[in-house]
């Protein structure tokens, strides 16, 4: 890739494939892979990624709300695309363009059906969420009976799989209750298909649920941090490649004298002569506040540069003075060496908030290497 001549971010095809693979030689021959490509697959590139995963051979894609599933349908993408969290205003549009909902409530469930009958579907694939623990979204045990009563009744839906969520897949102290799910959901799913003539898929892993718990892979898996390269778990970090690197660039160089203030509220003061860059990044970037005040730092020729100060909303300064460097010189914020998760780490974050905040202001740039 040519250095950055503006800010960037840059998505590496190559490692997301790396990452797929890793990914896939945890699961068996024929465990189903799903996609998860919601928020701009995590802040990337929705169609550019959707588009390789395909290639790649996931079987699925899931996004969280409807219109995310339209923008990869306008796109071209003909894969089946699972929504993690419609809501009924956007059912008509969900089934117009061929998008399975995710059913999670009796209500929720009731109006599809209804919509459907409506639109004139016959097997119309949707899939049930039950709650487990998570307590976030999804029908109890209790429901079943009601759901299976108005699955005899209708020709309209086709349950195509049943899925859990489990609440701390990469926690190693939360191990028994991780396993308490599992068995919560097998025998929910055991309870429901004695009402059923046929039989969905069951899903439950997330990323570090691959990784930490291969007797739940089932039939299908549904990862997302992992294929942008973070595995949540320190000793697997190393068999994952981050795709992103946000890049940008010095735009100009300021000497500053002691007792100068930097930036708004003239919240550095110098205690010497010092050397500031200005950046072309800011919060609208979706580089929080709380990077500023020396939280946070960026690398410029391979060294560590403080933010100085308030980040702003276009833009960041940074202590240069030991550095060398020129204007244009290319500043990495975050890549494969100091990874968003490093970086968000310096408050308390974590990587998939920083990512999935990376406004769309910022340009993506899709290369392999
Ligand atoms: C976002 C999401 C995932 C993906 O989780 P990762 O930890 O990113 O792998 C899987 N399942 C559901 C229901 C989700 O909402």
């Amino acid at each position: 890739m040519p250095k950055a001549t503006e800010t960037v971010l840059e998505i590496n095809l190559t490692a997301l494939g790396t990452n797929y693979w890793y990914l896939k030689s945890k699961l068996k021959p024929n465990t189903n892979f799903l996609a998860v490509v919601k928020a701009y697959a995590y802040g990337s590139d929705s169609v550019e990624i959707a588009k390789e995963l395909v290639k790649l051979g996931a079987d699925y894609l899931a996004v969280a709300y409807v219109n995310e599933g339209v923008a990869l349908r306008d796109a071209g993408i003909k894969t089946p695309i699972i929504v993690l969290h419609p809501q009924s205003v956007n059912f008509k549009t969900l089934i117009d363009r061929c998008l399975e909902p995710n059913l999670y409530s009796l209500k929720i469930f009731q109006e599809f059906i209804e919509i459907a009958k409506e639109n004139k579907q016959s097997k119309y694939p949707v899939h049930l969420k039950f709650n487990t623990g998570l307590n976030r979204l999804g029908f109890l045990e209790n429901d079943i009976d009601f759901i299976s009563s108005k699955l005899k009744e209708t020709t309209s839906i086709i349950v195509k799989s049943i899925f859990s969520h489990l609440a701390a897949s990469e926690d190693e102290t939360e191990k028994e209750f991780s396993i308490s799910q599992i068995e919560a959901f097998k025998n929910i799913s055991e309870k429901l298909f004695r009402n059923l003539d046929y039989k969905p898929m069951m899903h439950m892993c997330n990323t570090s649920g691959i990784l930490n718990y291969p007797e739940a892979h089932f039939d299908l898996v549904r990862s997302g941090i992992g294929l942008y390269g973070f595995s949540n778990i320190p000793s697997e970090q190393k068999n994952f490649q981050p795709i992103a690197t946000l890049k940008s660039v010095i735009s100009q160089i300021h000497s500053i004298e002691k007792g100068e203030t930097v930036g708004y509220n003239r919240a550095f003061k110098s205690e010497g002569i010092l050397k500031t860059a200005t950046i072309p990044i800011g919060h609208a970037d979706g580089i929080s506040r709380a990077y500023g005040n020396e939280k946070g730092w960026v690398t410029i020729n391979g060294n560590k540069a403080s933010i100085i100060g308030n980040v702003c909303m276009d833009m960041i300064m940074v202590n240069i003075t030991n550095i060398d460097c020129q204007e244009g010189d290319e500043v990495i914020i975050f890549g494969e060496v100091e990874n968003a998760e490093k970086h968000a780490e310096k408050i308390n974050s974590i990587s998939y908030e920083l990512i999935t905040a990376i406004s769309q202001r910022v340009k993506r740039v899709v290369c392999r290497k």
